[in-house]
């Protein structure tokens, strides 16, 4: 019986996946000539340089040299292996893959994610049986229903210190466990239960998976109140939102986000008829996070609690939310409560008057109370913080509405605000683009983990330096080298024509003379599967490509006439540089009065003037 082979499988689901459809979720993407357009979600720009080619079948950024296909697509932005890629797409098309399909390099992360869903699993069973008794009681005492636990998958982590690893010890190897943080190593070499006698709440990965858990304890007087999952391969919470795959849908029907501090705020909050909430893990909102956010286009609601912690986590997300270009209003509870305990007191209602009333960035930064007793920053500091979050903001609009929004709320004049803003970032291009900087003070002396923290910068090397001015390019490319390239690659008359016109030689540049000679040595343009491969393996072809567009219906003829124009501009222009070469020459020599090398020389301008006028009139020639 002939099987459909792995290989097989992976090119029917990707004929079947539509890349612009499926990025275009992920990524606002806008229509520009043949191609689509978006900011690229794996580094920090203001242009969009994130190509998606419906043709190809291929996205690219031209910022961070990022791209391949749309498995490499999913792997990038859900930190998905090529495997959980390819089983997303063919159930997204209903396409059945081999049983062979699932390769054995992915076996790890698998491993982890196995682990945790058997973790999760045996949390939810205890929290159902009398071993939970106390888990269910307190939370029945706090107000949540078992819709909402079920809902959540809350759980329950037994007391004593190898309930779990007796249970899954059987299913898996210790090593596994350990690794997904579920157990820890003793001295000795046994292990013990990080989760013990606490409630969890699975904190799961964009493809729903588990991928990590947060765990509260229910004894008033324990702590840590709260403990996470370490970061695990399948586990990075600044990448993470808790609630965010329940909350999507909610969140584009209602172009609204809340991001609350903790799980049972976002559990309050739906109960409470906000299923739109969502809130980090155990950290201050990443760049990464706000720009998972900033997908929905939606505007996000800050509700964070209200003393001084919160003001300064809610101080600490505005950079990463307004560089992401949302829109954000705050919301800082009164008396010291969080969203859950200030719903449970004074009710949904209450809470739904004061976020309608919750004020935007200038109406957060100007109000009276941010820090505190007595250590409220001065006026000036304020301003200062709101000039330098305005400085992030990039849609011009926005940034207008909020320098009449901040000449409002500070009673300054909107040019005052101008005059500080331009200054700013004139200061900022001349010191090389540092920020960082916190004129308020709200940060107080903590270090600020929200941007850029190790697991965030290793994963987008571009956010730290926001511009990609620095980008490795070895060498400038002609831009019509390059279209000629492209061409080479993809039309066999454009090949042709230049192996005609000396093959390799054609090009000035050695590394578009690396990346064609073995096709102009055959003389024949790359197949499909080896077009695929280059793309894949070659960010230049794949850069190429995607700047270059498919007309269709190009006969062999067209191509071979287009490279013949591209080939005589390049000539032109290459006549032109030795011609401005030479009269450099010549007019040493004037100087030199060396008469006999000022002969030879003009004699040599002469013919390259005259080649010049003739290659730019074929017909004469
Ligand atoms: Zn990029």
């Amino acid at each position: 019986m002939a099987a459909r082979s792995a290989e097989e499988a992976k090119e029917e689901v990707r004929a079947a996946s539509d890349i612009v459809q499926i990025v275009g979720e992920r990524v606002p993407l806008r229509r520009m000539g043949r191609a689509w357009k978006g900011l690229c979600p794996f580094h920090s720009e203001k242009t969009p340089s994130f190509t998606v080619n419906s043709e190809r079948q291929m996205w690219h950024c031209f910022g961070c040299n990022r791209g391949g296909d749309v498995f490499s697509f999913l792997m990038e932005i859900d930190k998905v292996t090529f495997p959980e890629a390819l089983t997303v797409l063919a159930e997204r098309a209903g396409i059945e893959l081999p049983a062979s399909g699932r390769g054995a390099g992915d076996g790890k992360r698998d491993r982890l994610y196995q682990a945790n869903a058997l973790a999760n699993d045996f949390f939810r069973a205890s929290f159902r049986s009398p071993a939970g008794a106390k888990a269910r009681a307190y939370l029945a005492g706090r107000g949540f229903d078992e819709a909402i636990l079920d809902r959540f998958q809350v759980g329950w982590a037994p007391e004593g210190w190898d309930s779990l690893s007796m249970a899954l010890g059987k299913l898996l190897p210790p090593t596994v466990l350990e690794e997904a943080g579920l157990v820890l190593r003793r001295g000795d070499g046994t292990h013990y239960d990080r989760f013990r006698g606490r409630v969890t709440f699975p904190i799961e990965a964009a493809a729903g998976r588990v991928a990590g858990f947060g765990a509260r304890s229910i004894a008033p007087e324990e702590s840590p109140k709260y403990i996470n999952s370490p970061e695990s391969p399948v586990y990075r919470k600044g990448g993470l939102l808790f609630g965010l795959p329940l909350a999507r849908a909610e969140i584009r029907d209602r172009k609204r986000i809340i991001v609350a501090e903790g799980y049972l705020d976002v559990m309050r909050l739906r109960a409470a008829g906000y299923p739109n909430a969502v809130s980090t893990c155990g950290t201050a909102l990443t760049t990464e996070q706000a720009r998972a956010l900033a997908r929905f286009e939606a505007e996000v609601l800050l509700v964070y609690d209200g003393d001084d912690a919160g003001v300064r986590a809610a101080d600490r997300a505005l950079e990463p939310l307004l560089l992401a270009g949302l829109a954000v209003r705050v919301l800082i509870l009164p008396d010291g409560e969080d969203p859950d305990s200030f719903i449970a007191k004074r009710g949904a209602a209450a809470f739904e008057d004061l976020q309608k009333a919750a004020g935007d960035v200038a109406a957060f930064l100007a109000s009276a109370a941010l820090a505190g007793e007595g250590a409220n920053p001065s006026p000036e500091a304020r301003v200062k913080r709101y000039v330098e979050l305005l400085g992030k903001v990039d849609d011009p609009i926005r940034r207008r509405l909020m320098l009449r929004r901040g000449s409002a709320a500070f009673g300054l004049e909107e040019e005052v605000l101008l005059e500080a803003l331009s200054k700013r970032r004139g200061s900022r291009r001349f010191s090389g683009g540092g920020r960082g900087s916190d004129p308020a003070g709200l940060s107080g002396a903590q270090a600020r983990p929200g941007q850029a923290g190790p697991q965030g910068a290793a994963s987008s090397p571009g956010v730290a330096s926001g511009h990609q001015e620095a980008q490795e390019s070895p060498e400038v490319l002609d831009p019509i080298e390059r279209e000629l390239a492209a061409r080479c690659l993809t039309e066999e008359g454009a090949i042709t024509e230049v192996v005609a016109n000396g093959g390799v030689n054609c090009f000035h540049s050695s590394t578009l003379q690396a990346l064609l000679r073995s096709w102009l040595q055959m003389a024949r343009a790359p197949l499909p599967d080896e077009i695929r491969a280059l793309t894949d393996m070659e960010p230049l072809a794949r850069a190429l490509l995607a700047e270059h567009s498919v007309e269709e219906g190009r006969t062999d003829e067209m191509s071979r006439r287009g490279a013949q124009e591209l080939l005589t501009r390049l000539g032109e222009r290459r006549l032109r540089a030795s011609i401005h070469e030479l009269d450099q020459a010549i007019r040493q020599a004037e100087r030199a009065h060396d008469s006999g090398s000022l002969d030879r020389l003009v004699a040599e301008r002469r013919d390259l003037a005259s080649k010049l006028h003739g290659s730019s009139h074929p017909a004469v020639s």
